[in-house]
């Protein structure tokens, strides 16, 4: 197992005229399960298939440990990948599609019986190694890939969305089976994705990427909680973070304003919004840091706000129901647990946690707190 460290890492196409990836620096630590997140085209897959070595970088190094592997050819790097096509080989058995890497690094035989049986029970699919591809589920297809990925007990697990072509209760059962034998290898590994859920729910740490550029790596949580900019924030989290224009206003004591709203901020607010004063920024705050007075209440929160609402429409998912409120011209969207039946243009207070709310630099766009 190693350590995987990019540095300064580029990719362009076209002459330059794409720059698909642009000075990406990250440590993957040993062990790690590293998500690459981000939207369609931001470079996620290209950085994987330069780790890889399926593709040569513009610029940068890339280390495995103390190793510069930036220009060895993949089958020097004791990788394996597993992608969203699962690329098993139709006219070979389950048994020697899983062999095949071993074969080609020329195992002796009672080793490969012994790997193929290790890999093939841990991804439980014993039962399944005299048949053809044809012969089995998209899911179990999937198993093949993976057991074959890992047969060879590689240095870097390399996926890029292995799970995009599952239905969704497969996609959410695979999504634990993965974690769970990632978690008993302790392989490195770097998993891509655009699906926020999974990146959530999979990974040690967290990389958010947008048009070539790593925006914020975390813990998902921290990367959650505290997102560094407006992307990440919004980016994140489903129904999406709201986000309305407000003004940092000094008038005995600190104040944000906005159409339909005045909000007292805590004076420990005051050294991070020093140069804002009087200055327009973006507020933002997620659906479940709010709630509808009356209706119920915030959990461990100590300094809460509160601002007057109108109900525009509700939307009950049955475990939680979205509010979504009118404060001046602004539709803001409330979480709250449970079924909660609330009439369309009734008037309501909506209580609003200090601690997580956000604020964002207009023109970077960078969060100031
Ligand atoms: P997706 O989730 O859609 O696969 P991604 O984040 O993995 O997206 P990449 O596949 O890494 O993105 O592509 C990043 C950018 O580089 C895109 O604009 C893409 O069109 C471009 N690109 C990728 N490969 C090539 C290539 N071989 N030639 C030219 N442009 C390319």
């Amino acid at each position: 197992m190693v350590e995987v460290r990019l540095e300064n890492l580029k990719k362009y196409f076209d002459r330059g005229r794409v720059k698909a990836v642009d000075g990406v620096n990250l440590t993957i630590k040993d062990g790690e399960f590293l998500v690459l997140l981000g939207p369609s085209g931001c470079g996620k897959t290209t950085t994987l298939r330069m780790i890889s070595g399926l593709e040569t970088p513009t610029e940068g190094k890339i280390y495995f440990g103390d190793r510069d592997v930036t220009y060895l050819p993949p089958k020097d790097r004791n990788i394996s990948m597993v992608f969203q096509s699962y690329a098993v080989w139709p006219h070979m058995k389950v048994y020697d599609n899983i062999a095949f890497p071993l074969k080609v690094k020329k195992y002796p035989k009672n080793e490969i019986d012994e790997r193929v049986k290790w890999a093939a029970e841990l991804l439980q699919i014993e039962d399944l190694l005299d048949r053809y591809p044809a012969q089995l589920s998209g899911g179990q297809r999937q198993r093949v890939a993976v057991a074959r990925a890992i047969v060879v007990e590689p240095n870097v697990l390399l996926m890029d969305e292995p799970l995009s072509n599952l239905d969704a209760k497969l996609r959410v059962a695979m999504r634990a089976e993965i974690k769970k034998l990632q978690t008993k290898l302790k392989v490195t590994t770097v998993y891509v994705t655009h699906d926020q859920v999974e990146a959530m729910t999979m990974g040690d740490r967290i990389a958010v990427m947008n048009k070539g550029h790593l925006l914020q790596v975390g813990p998902p949580t921290e990367v959650y909680l505290k997102p560094n900019s407006l992307f990440v924030a919004t980016f994140i989290g489903a129904p999406e973070m709201n986000i309305v224009d407000a003004t940092v206003v000094e008038n005995d004591g600190l104040f944000l304003e906005g159409n339909g709203f005045r909000i007292r901020l805590p004076d420990d607010f005051r050294e991070l919004l020093e140069g804002y004063i009087e200055k327009d920024v973006l507020v933002g705050i997620r659906p479940e840091h709010m709630t509808v007075k009356g209706v119920s209440t915030l959990e461990h929160v100590t300094r809460t706000a509160e601002i007057e609402g109108l109900v525009d429409f509700v939307e009950a998912l049955g475990t939680d129901t979205i509010v979504h409120a009118k404060v001046g011209e602004n539709i803001i969207k409330i979480k709250i647990p449970g079924h909660v039946p609330l009439p369309i243009g009734e008037n309501i207070k909506i209580e609003i946690d200090l601690d997580n709310i956000h604020i964002f630099d207009r023109d970077t766009e960078k969060a100031i707190i």
